[in-house]
């Protein structure tokens, strides 16, 4: 397994070296300004405290109050939260949005605990790390296994604690708790829109793209849901247990897909639940084979290093697009930038999510309401906007987009 924050430090170099950056500016961004960690006691439903590992990285509150969401998995660990508030420094500079960038973590696999446990837990978090964060001090946001419960849960904590209803402390929330319209669908919609002003720019039509998604949580089911509307072919889908491809081309309807996923707890088109079935229109792969198919665009919205050293030579897709954080080594990404497949990156490509979460975090601060045609609006713009600046500094450079992107992010961030 690659380590994602030298992952992160390589990107960060590349970039660093063309524009001539200081010393002094790489060094501070080289190191996050604060790392936090806490062991969690949480009352388990046997009666018995457990304790778990928790993590918040501030990485840099340069352009304003840190931002990034915080993730609960059994597999996180310090370096990838320090390289996940990384990336989030570089996103919010990339998406022009007044945040820092931050991130945090718990060592658990929430599917193991009851409802009362993760919501012990949640509280947890907040009562071990409240007095650093606030709503412009660090403000956290849903990740992986996070939902607007959790960050419900998270708010109603700060709230206690602190004695002061601030619901700006804390994105992502339900819309009942001061959530924002078209939070959900926000990093998809991000994504789709830097997708579709590259393809515009290629002169590339839907109809004619086959597309894969790894990865069938919120970010890549709501972008197979936009890109099935859109008229894109979803020729494959895969989720942690099961992928499935369409032998014949024709594509997938996603709201099939969806509905087996949320009734069988997998992605599938039958719900005959077998690694080989015998339906005729799909057949079931092992779930890493999903990234190898011949495709057009593959969607990465699962998690980080999923092509590395070892399969990128296998990599058919002509356009690949990171919906998830880092799921790209950089040894693997300079193979397939010179195999000239286009990669849109994480921090440009999936930003939408930020940048709803701005949204957000506005309207509570200013007491406001806005409608989902608003929110779709201003995303779409900040998309377009930044996509149009990243194509033109890789052009300007001539280098890939992900270097780009750091390299209009360090100027915002070090100027
Ligand atoms: P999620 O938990 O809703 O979904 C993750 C999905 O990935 C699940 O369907 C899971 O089954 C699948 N998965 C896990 N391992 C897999 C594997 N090896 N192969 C195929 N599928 C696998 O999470 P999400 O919110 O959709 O986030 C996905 C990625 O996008 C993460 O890297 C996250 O950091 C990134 N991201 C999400 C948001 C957001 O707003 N949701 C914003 C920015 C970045």
């Amino acid at each position: 397994m690659q380590n994602p924050y030298s992952n992160a430090m390589a990107q960060l170099s590349k970039a660093a070296k063309l524009i001539g950056l200081k010393k002094s500016d790489l060094g501070k961004m080289q190191k996050p300004q604060r790392i936090l960690q806490a062991n969690i006691p949480v009352k388990m439903d046997n009666g018995k405290i457990k304790k778990f590992k928790a993590f918040r990285v501030q990485h840099n509150n340069r352009r304003g109050p840190y931002k990034g969401g915080i993730r609960f998995h059994q597999n996180v660990s310090l370096n990838e939260i320090k390289a996940l508030s990384f990336w989030m420094t570089i996103k919010t500079a990339v998406v022009g949005i007044p945040f820092g960038g931050g991130k945090g973590g718990v060592i658990v696999n929430p599917k193991k605990l009851s409802k009362t446990e993760l919501e012990n837990l949640s509280r947890g978090y907040i009562r071990a790390f409240y007095k650093y964060i606030g709503p412009r001090v660090d403000v956290p946001a849903p990740d992986v296994n996070t939902t607007s419960q959790i960050m419900d849960w998270m708010v109603d904590e700060y709230n206690k604690l602190t004695g002061k209803i601030q619901p700006a402390v804390i994105t992502g929330k339900s819309l009942a708790n001061g959530g924002s319209l078209g939070r959900n669908t926000a990093t998809a919609d991000g994504g789709f829109y830097v997708l579709s002003e590259l393809i515009k720019k290629m002169r590339l039509k839907p109809k004619n793209l086959r597309v894969i998604i790894q990865g069938f949580g919120n970010a890549g089911a709501n972008m197979a849901d936009s890109l099935f509307h859109a008229g894109f072919k979803i020729i494959g889908v895969s989720d942690s247990i099961t992928s499935i491809i369409d032998p014949a081309g024709k594509g997938f309807d996603s709201h099939i897909i969806e509905k087996i996923k949320k009734s069988h707890g997998r992605v599938d088109v039958c719900t005959c639940k077998k690694i080989k079935c015998s339906c005729v229109d799909h057949q079931h792969l092992p779930v890493q084979k999903i990234l190898e198919q011949p495709c057009d665009i593959l969607v990465l919205a699962a998690l980080e290093n999923q092509i590395t050293k070892a399969n990128y030579k296998k990599i058919k897709a002509k356009i690949i697009l990171e919906l998830a954080n880092g799921p790209i080594a950089p040894a693997a990404e300079k193979e397939l930038f010179k195999k000239g497949i286009t990669i849109l990156p994480d921090v440009l490509a999936n930003a939408g999510g930020v940048t709803v979460s701005f949204f957000e975090w506005y309207q509570n601060i200013h007491h406001g309401k806005w409608s989902k045609n608003k929110v779709k609006t201003e995303l779409k713009k900040t998309m377009i906007k930044s996509s149009d600046e990243i194509m033109s500094i890789a052009k300007k450079y001539n280098t890939d987009f992900r270097t780009a992107a750091f390299i209009s992010a360090l100027k915002k961030i070090t100027r």
